[in-house]
């Protein structure tokens, strides 16, 4: 899906409709990557690495990347800077998209 990078809509700040800058917020880090006896932590202690039984970090994910199906697509957020006040607005329930670009002008 493309979106365009200017939108003309109502901004609650300045109550009327402005052009707005439309971006895409990013989707952050993974929760929990840094907690206790989590795997990114054992694969830096230098656990779970090379051959042999990893033991507890050795069995597989429950489901295979290629055989999930459920969900392919993603939510992705955006914002709206207004280009009159400067406020930024949004940051709304998102839309289901597989691939958000910005349109080309
Ligand atoms: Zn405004």
């Amino acid at each position: 899906m493309k979106i365009p990078r200017k939108i003309k809509r109502y901004c609650k700040f300045c109550k009327k409709h402005t052009e707005q800058k439309v971006s895409i917020l990013s989707t952050g880090g993974k929760r929990g990557s840094l907690k206790k006896g989590s795997m990114k932590r054992a694969k830096k202690r230098g656990l779970a690495r090379g051959t042999g039984n990893k033991g507890r970090w050795g069995s597989k994910p429950a489901v295979n990347k290629w055989k999930r199906r459920a969900k392919s697509t993603q939510r992705k957020v955006l914002m709206y800077k207004c280009a009159v006040c400067g406020k930024s607005l949004g940051k709304s329930q998102g839309i289901r998209t597989g691939r958000l670009m910005m349109k080309e002008k």
